[in-house]
């Protein structure tokens, strides 16, 4: 029987990224790591994976007892609600231990001119009513949001091309992959004479530094804060998601 525990993890993530490495070559672990399949050629993982979903909850349950998964540590994006929820629903009915490995939200600090919100209709509701120049930065899928406010003048940066009618939309679309400098940001910001900023409370060191050319001009940042998360164990650092993972080790 094979002693090593199997442990799935749920990524797309730089935190599943890291933690794939932390255990890749361990001897004592099974690991495999899920991937939703959204990028077009992902580098390849140090560590066993698959690719595409599960087919919800019913699929994920399948899933867990046909590879005896015993582990799961949910990596996803904290934007990623749907997949957790599957997660915590197919791992609560199984008896499966589930925790999170997240990167803390950012929080304003001094300087900062944030509106809160909790979507993407109340971040284009709190754009008002008089004419700005937005700049939006909450990915692809999230432009049509703002297709109600016609009256700014957005310009969109996003990793994938969107839709044909969104892009339009835009008076002009940025396809760039981040890490973005703070220079870079204040000179794009600048240049575009942006008043606001549209941004999900991401969090992560890679595309923080938008926030912080915001503070250095004092530029106001509408920002959609995460869905509430599951009711699991949540970690920051895989050190800690690790020492959890062997407190389960001896578990039946
Ligand atoms: P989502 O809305 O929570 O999930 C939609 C569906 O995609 C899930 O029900 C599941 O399909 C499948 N899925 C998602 N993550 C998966 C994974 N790691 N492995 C296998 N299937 C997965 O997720 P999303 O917001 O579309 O994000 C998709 C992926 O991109 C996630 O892995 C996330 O970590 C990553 N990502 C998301 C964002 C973001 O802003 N949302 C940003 C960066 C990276 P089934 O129901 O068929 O199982």
């Amino acid at each position: 029987m094979d002693a090593r525990l199997r442990l799935l993890i749920l990524g797309g993530t730089t935190e599943a990224s890291a933690l794939a490495r932390g255990i890749a070559g361990r001897c004592d672990l099974a690991p495999v790591l899920s991937l939703a399949g959204r990028t077009r050629n992902p580098l390849a993982p140090p560590i066993p994976f698959r690719i595409g979903g599960f087919g919800g909850v019913a699929g994920l349950r399948d899933y867990l007892v046909g590879e005896r998964v015993r582990i799961v540590v949910d990596a996803t994006h904290p934007f990623a609600s749907q997949m957790s929820r599957h997660a915590a629903e197919a791992c609560g009915a199984l008896g499966v231990p589930l925790a999170a490995l997240t990167r803390p939200a950012w929080t304003p600090r001094e300087g900062d001119r944030w509106t809160s919100v909790a979507d993407m209709d109340g971040a284009a509701g709190a754009l008002g009513a008089r004419p700005r120049n937005v700049f939006l930065t909450v990915g692809a899928l999230q432009l049509g949001a703002f297709a109600d406010a016609p009256q700014h003048r957005y310009i969109a940066r996003t990793i994938d091309p969107p839709a044909a009618d969104l892009g339009t939309a835009m008076h002009r679309l940025i396809l760039a992959r981040g890490p973005f400098g703070v220079a870079e940001e204040i000179a794009l910001m600048r240049d575009e004479g942006i008043e606001v900023l549209v941004t999900k409370n991401s969090g992560g060191a890679a595309t923080e530094a938008k926030i912080e050319a915001a503070r250095a001009l004092g530029i106001e940042v509408v920002m959609v804060e995460r869905p509430a998360p599951e009711d699991v164990p949540c970690f920051h650092a895989v050190d800690d998601v690790l020492a959890w993972i062997e407190t389960h080790r001896a578990a039946p």
